[in-house]
């Protein structure tokens, strides 16, 4: 049996590993962290992705699929809440759903054996041999393999040690990703959404904020603004009041009882090829870092996994 050894347990490197294992590989996956924990924050699984992990096996997904949490239709506002325009998102076959990443990876990790999961092992240098990869980490284990992938993320030792392009571009504004709970019977309504698969983004000048629910009474939103809009000596905590306190109702409300709030200051990377050198591929963010924008980088991640598996 064909070996694969797999850089990087996040949702590229767990979606890979399963995809692998589907056409006949032993995988082994190892990963920096000393236990994939509850990180993160929530996101968007757009039709793509949710079509190619249907294609790799219907089940992955199946218990986290609901209607409230579907995204059929985006409500676009202005900063006082007045609707601009209502977009309909495309769901012929399929509406795309918010989930939280950690659901998303626990929900991956269970499609993996245990025992091929590596913790603890941080990725450090790799030897091409004629008909093997010979793998090093930082905790002294190695490992061969038959084929490598990396999905080490946006900052990936792998690349850099193939010798393939590491600039990374400023992408000059930051997103913030958060988590609110709210008490309320009508939690759509509480947040000014309609239906069931309605989310809404909200738009001032060089500013954003988008909400979309998780369940009931469980909200995950993000905020975007431009890095020149920031005062200079302002502390990080007061920011995110700074840009929304006089932005609609619920958004002041959200930002301040927030469980967590995670500040990303965007950066991505021009693409370029190749991907694949001698018996090493990468994907994910290793391969194409995307802004956050899209809301494509997972999903992306994903499709990723299939492809190579069919190749
Ligand atoms: C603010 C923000 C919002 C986003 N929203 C969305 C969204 O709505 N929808 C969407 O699809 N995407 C979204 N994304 C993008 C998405 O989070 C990433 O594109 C996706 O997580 C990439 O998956 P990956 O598996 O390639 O890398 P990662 O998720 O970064 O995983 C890399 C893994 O490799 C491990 N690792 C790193 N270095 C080593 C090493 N040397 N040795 C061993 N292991 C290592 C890490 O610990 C990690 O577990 C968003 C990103 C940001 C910043």
């Amino acid at each position: 049996m064909k070996r694969a050894a797999i850089i990087g347990g996040g949702i590229g490197g767990l979606t890979t590993a399963i995809a692998l294992r589907k056409v006949g590989f032993q995988v082994d996956v190892y990963e920096r962290a000393p236990e994939l924990k509850e990180v993160g924050s929530g996101m968007s699984l757009w039709p793509n992705a949710v079509r190619s992990l249907d294609q790799i096996d219907p089940n992955i997904l199946r218990p986290l699929t609901s209607r409230d949490r579907s995204l059929r239709r985006l409500l676009m506002k202005d900063t006082a809440g007045e609707r601009i325009k209502t977009l309909p998102l495309p769901a012929e076959d399929c509406s795309g759903f918010s989930i939280h990443r950690a659901e998303l990876q626990s929900a991956l990790a269970r499609f993996v054996p245990t025992h091929s999961i590596h913790l603890d092992h941080t990725f450090s240098r790799l030897e091409q041999r004629p008909k093997s990869v010979l793998l090093h980490f930082e905790n002294g284990a190695s490992a061969e393999a038959d084929l490598v992938v990396a999905c080490d993320g946006i900052h990936s030792a792998v690349r850099k040690s193939l010798g393939l392009q590491t600039k990374l571009t400023n992408r000059a504004y930051s997103v913030w990703r958060g988590m609110t709970h709210i008490n309320s019977e009508n939690d759509a309504r509480h947040l000014g959404l309609e239906n069931d698969g309605d989310i809404s983004e909200s738009y001032g000048h060089g500013c954003r904020f988008g909400i979309l629910r998780l369940g009931p009474g469980r909200i995950h939103w993000y905020a975007a603004a431009n890095n020149s809009l920031r005062p200079p000596d302002l502390p990080e905590g007061e920011v995110l009041h700074k840009f929304f306190s006089t932005w609609h109702a619920p958004i002041p409300e959200l930002i301040e009882n927030a469980d967590s709030a995670i500040c990303t200051k965007v950066q991505d990377r021009r693409v370029t090829l190749p991907w694949v050198a001698g018996r090493v591929a990468i994907l994910g963010d290793a391969a194409h870092p995307i802004s956050p924008n899209f809301g494509q980088g997972a999903c992306l991640a994903i499709e990723d996994a299939v492809v190579l598996a069919a190749c």
